[in-house]
């Protein structure tokens, strides 16, 4: 149980996790695993994954925890020359979900996967989005992923951290495998 006092002490934080190199969502996964041994509570907003088996969501529907993955993307379809509408109107429910979650003080650390790539993409509009990540409790820590960060974006955030790749397993054909990448 957390108490009011931890959560009085507490300078909430706006992180961001950008760059081309893979290990945004690990880390992003990795603090939530810190914050659950604090017994906080914890949610991940997926703007771009679909609803498909991962380790993580697994994890977060077994251990009993207060962990939960909401995944409300359509995929990466522009990857597959996919549909900008779906992907629109997929993050418009990813982000009130997680508008729902900072105006009413659900959790102390909310992550929004992926969030930098639709707000790149202009499916939302920024202005609004920052004003609303900036009136968040002042104890809610948020961590935003993605490549392409917004400048804008970038300028609001405490701590921003630019991932640099320097080698993938993609690049040799190895695909992506349980445990690392799922
Ligand atoms: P992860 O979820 O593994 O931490 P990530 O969040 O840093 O990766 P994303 O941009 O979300 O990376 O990419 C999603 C998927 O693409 C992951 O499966 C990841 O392994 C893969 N990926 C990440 N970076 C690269 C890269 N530089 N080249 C090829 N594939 C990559
Ligand atoms: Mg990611």
């Amino acid at each position: 149980m957390i108490n009011q006092e931890d959560r009085e002490k507490r300078h909430g934080l706006l992180i961001n996790i950008t760059g081309s190199g893979k290990g945004k969502t690990t880390s992003a996964l990795g603090t939530c695993l810190r914050a659950l041994g604090w017994n906080w509570k914890v949610a991940v907003i997926q703007f771009i994954k679909d609803g498909s088996e991962t380790g993580e969501r697994r994890f977060a529907a077994e251990s009993g925890l207060p962990f939960e993955i909401c995944s409300l993307g359509a995929g990466f379809t522009w990857r597959k020359g996919g549909n900008a509408n779906e992907d629109i109107q997929c993050a418009e429910n990813a982000w009130h979900k997680a508008v729902e979650y900072i105006t009413e003080g659900k959790v102390d650390l909310l992550v929004l996967d992926e969030f930098n790539i639709a707000l790149d993409k202009k499916y939302l509009p920024l202005d609004q989005v920052i004003a609303t990540l900036q009136s968040r409790p002042s104890w809610m820590h948020v961590i935003i992923t993605g490549r392409n960060a917004p400048p804008e974006l970038i300028a609001a955030c405490d701590l921003v951290s630019e991932i640099r790749e320097i080698k993938h397993p993609f690049n040799t054909g190895i695909a992506a495998q349980k445990g690392i990448e799922f």
